[in-house]
């Protein structure tokens, strides 16, 4: 009766779609062996944190629903510079090629994805997409990470990378950021931010600036990886006002992770208040789909501190808790609480699984495309029945071309940001050009 029962009942998941291997600078104390001297006057010991995510998630479970199925793993050896701090000067551990074929090598779980790791300002899109094609069913995105580039987001450096994404509908996790002064004190003592609004002095990541970058190639999802870190409570509001303008506009298509949004001494909150608001807000746009469950490991809680000898604790007590916490507060919060179960299976697992699996909205795209060609054909004074050859024609081509594309051998892609050179399809594109996001661009 018992086997029946277990038999019966449906067990949750979780995708985690944020996860590192390789080595960072973390913060250390003077007397850790190796340690040197940071930019801003702190201590840091290198150290390589590449570990199992899954045997890491997964290794104190309080409940199967907790349980990680898949995760997406980016190499930070292609982020993190050979020195602490991010000077332009000073190159990256591995480049684009090196980095991202070494993780492609070593990642041998068939339920590990990876992001391909891109350095704008010194790599180029081109040797990245050659990456990409060695394995496109493992690459499932593209990483940038602005502040360790040293390089705004909003700089033109990006966009190749972006044309890249765009032509292979992959979604682009970018690290966001936000400046703050850390000054002030509150009444106890505790030093406060204060959000440096001087756009000279924005951070490189900031929300403000991946949003103009993201409004220029709006059929590509652009996630903005821990909602705008740096300040807390501040910093998440301002990428989520952000996020809350593009819906509004409809000119982009972001979404936001929940890593490091809600912690207390480096430990997951027991009071997630900025994640509640965040699904709160967003639910009652009906953009719940935004949301995704990530987590940073090993970064942090998840391996950082324990390298540098800050902390004895599990990661994977501290994995557990707080997925935990963070369900626990939508059970509680008396608004989320009568869709629950919805709720937590989106963040934590059919969000991610829309967004880099299933793909429904790369699928639309095509559509709208179509729909596009055939309306523009129709105001032309074509008739039907030449709509109806046409759209079909339109159809065949572009997933032709699509497919011919990922064989590299011709190039298609969605809405360049400028003029490019059009070869072989110039009849398409006349009929197309509306300036609409949706219009296929063909180029060999
Ligand atoms: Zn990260």
């Amino acid at each position: 009766m018992k086997l029946t029962k277990l038999n019966n009942l449906t067990f949750g998941k979780s995708y985690d779609m944020h996860v590192h291997s390789g080595h960072w600078w973390c913060a250390a104390s003077s007397d850790v062996p190796n340690a040197v001297r940071t930019p801003d006057g702190g201590y840091a010991v290198f150290k390589d944190l590449s570990c199992d995510v899954f045997e890491l998630a997964n290794g104190a479970l309080s409940t199967q629903d907790n349980a990680v199925e898949k995760a997406i793993v980016s190499n930070l050896d292609c982020m993190v510079k050979t020195t602490p701090g991010t000077d332009k000067n000073t190159p990256f551990l591995k480049n684009e090629t090196d980095g991202n074929l070494e993780l492609l090598q070593k990642s041998t779980n068939k339920n590990e994805f990876l992001y391909a790791t891109g350095q704008p300002g010194t790599g180029s899109a081109e040797a990245l997409e050659k990456v990409i094609n060695k394995a496109p069913e493992k690459f499932v995105g593209i990483k940038l990470h602005p502040k360790q580039l040293d390089l705004p987001a909003d700089s033109p450096l990006y966009e190749p990378y972006m044309q890249l994404a765009s032509k292979n509908k992959l979604p682009v996790l970018f690290h966001s950021q936000v400046a703050a002064d850390w000054n002030t004190k509150d009444a106890q003592g505790n030093f406060i931010p204060t959000l440096i609004e001087d756009m000279s002095k924005l951070d490189a990541s900031d929300p403000s600036k991946i949003y103009t970058l993201a409004k220029k190639y709006p059929d590509v999802p652009v996630i903005m990886g821990h909602t705008g870190a740096g300040a807390g409570a501040l910093g998440h509001k301002k990428a989520l006002d952000v996020i809350l303008e593009s819906i509004k506009n409809g000119d982009a298509r972001l979404y936001c992770d929940i890593s490091w949004i809600d912690f207390q001494n480096d430990l997951p909150s027991d009071n997630p208040e900025s994640i509640v608001n965040l699904i709160k807000t967003l639910k009652q746009q009906n953009a719940l789909d935004r949301v995704l469950f990530g987590s940073d490991v090993p970064v942090g809680m998840f391996g950082e501190k324990q390298a540098s000898g800050f902390s004895s604790l599990s990661p994977s007590k501290i994995y557990d808790d707080m997925q935990n916490k963070i369900k626990t507060a939508i059970r509680n919060d008396s608004e989320l609480s009568k869709d629950t179960d919805n709720i937590i299976d989106m963040i934590f697992y059919k969000n991610a699984d829309e967004l880099f699996f299933k793909k429904g909205w790369a699928q639309e795209l095509t559509d709208n495309c179509i729909n596009s060609t055939a309306k523009n054909i129709e105001k032309s004074g074509i008739s039907k029945k030449g709509i109806v050859v046409f759209a079909g024609a339109a159809a065949i081509l572009g997933t032709a071309a699509f497919l011919i594309s990922k064989h590299k051998k011709n190039k298609a892609y969605i809405n360049p940001p400028e003029n490019k050179p059009v070869a072989g399809v110039q009849k398409l594109k006349t009929f197309a050009e509306t300036g609409s996001n949706t219009v296929y661009h063909f180029e060999r």
